[in-house]
């Protein structure tokens, strides 16, 4: 058989594309309807494995004892490139993060790359993943397998720009409690050990701390329990810390002095510090460049100029995507649905992520997936040199999280 030219089979992919293209939209516009919180997108879930099951892809539900999580395949031989689909939302203002673009673009490149899967040798898995808003759905299905036999995880997610990449941040949050003694604080203040002092301490130590770390490095936090009334000394306080570094295996460094500060401040107010990390960690991201060349290539294709971040134009921030770059080799490109200068996570960027510049980026993040995909296929030199980079940025970057 002769091996089918690459450009002919992305116009194919994108015929796929086109023919659906008022399901993805109308896909795309029910998810931003239906917002929904970390692990609770039944309805996402439910919507988009229904479509994919009326397509005749192989769909688990729940995947991996995730509720709202599923893995839906098709293809029986070639490389096989999973296609990533977040949709859950923020609480208060809705989709704006956009994530019902990121489902409903990553919905076409699957169904399309599904339709001509066996035509053009490939294997395709379309991974729906739920609570990228802080609760890590990703962990638990990297943790399961999902990605155990996958070659490489595409997706692509809304900005006010295209860009190549997000500039990723590893996150670890720390819940902390501290114990004193309660006393009267005018009668009998010489009998308690103060709580919120201990809290206080250690927020003023970390604020110096901040002065000596990594410019790319950041802590930040709040104190959610300081006290009851100010004639009781605090027999309890609490705080919430998020610490991030650029990349996972120096954010433990900065975690143990985090800590150091913290208990220097405990142990100055002579209370007990109960601390407890909130896992998963977000790891940062290892773009892989060999397959980010194709997806700008073929996004430029679309029309779209997809440049490499710099200071005026970036998204700065941490997602559970980062988790699945240290497991396979990534792509976690933006797609432009709103004016330059409107940031992800404002009520301004919800509506365009439901506007037509939303609805846009649904078909060409769809095409432009598809198109990524059909390249790992049929240029079996890609996926080799894709393995090869991200095994050396991996070792660069300490290793796997
Ligand atoms: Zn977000
Ligand atoms: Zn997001």
């Amino acid at each position: 058989m002769e091996p089918t030219p690459l450009s002919e089979a992305k116009a194919r992919l994108a015929a796929e594309i086109d023919k659906r293209a008022d399901l993805l939209v109308d896909v795309s516009h029910q998810i931003h309807a239906n917002p929904e919180l970390c692990f609770e997108e039944r309805f996402a879930h439910d919507l988009l494995t229904g479509v994919l099951e009326g397509e005749g892809l192989a769909v688990v539900r729940s995947a991996r004892g995730v509720a709202t999580a599923f893995e839906a395949a098709a293809g029986s031989v070639g490389a096989r490139v999973a296609v990533v689909c977040e949709y859950d939302a923020l609480p208060g203002i809705g989709h704006a993060c956009g994530h019902n673009v990121i489902a409903a673009a990553g919905l076409g490149a699957g169904l399309a790359a599904a339709a001509l899967a066996d035509t053009l040798g490939g294997r395709v898995l379309v991974v729906g993943t739920p609570a990228e808003e802080g609760g890590g759905g990703k962990v638990p299905l990297i943790d399961g397998g999902t990605f155990a036999d996958v070659e490489a995880a595409l997706m692509v997610h809304p900005a006010d720009a295209d860009l190549a990449a997000m500039d990723v941040v590893a996150l670890h949050q720390l819940h902390v409690s501290y114990t004193g003694e309660a006393a009267h604080a005018a009668a009998a203040p010489h009998m308690g050990r103060n709580a919120l002092d201990a809290a206080v301490l250690g927020y003023v130590n970390v604020a110096a701390l901040r002065q000596h770390i990594d410019p790319s490095e950041r802590v930040h936090g709040i104190i959610t329990d300081g006290g009851h009334r100010p004639n009781i000394v605090p027999h309890f306080a609490r705080a919430e810390w998020i610490v991030r570094s650029s990349t996972v295996s120096r954010l433990e460094a900065l975690e143990q002095r985090v800590l150091a500060c913290l208990q220097a401040g405990t142990d100055a107010a002579g209370c007990e510090m109960q601390v407890e990390w909130i896992d998963p960690v977000y790891a940062d991201m290892i773009d892989n460049a060999a397959i980010v060349e194709r997806y700008q290539a073929n996004a430029l294709a679309l029309g779209r100029t997809v440049r490499p971040p710099s200071r005026s134009a970036r998204v700065v921030g941490s997602t559970d995507m980062g988790n699945v770059s240290y497991t396979v080799p990534s792509i976690h490109p933006m797609i432009q649905v709103a004016p330059p200068g409107v940031p992800i996570h404002t009520p301004a960027f919800a509506g365009f992520a439901a506007g037509p510049e939303g609805d846009r980026a649904v078909i060409d993040g769809a095409k432009a997936l598809a198109f990524t995909v059909a390249d790992l296929w049929l240029d079996a030199g890609l996926v080799e040199r894709a393995r090869a980079e991200w095994r050396a940025e991996l070792s660069a970057r300490g290793g796997a999280p």
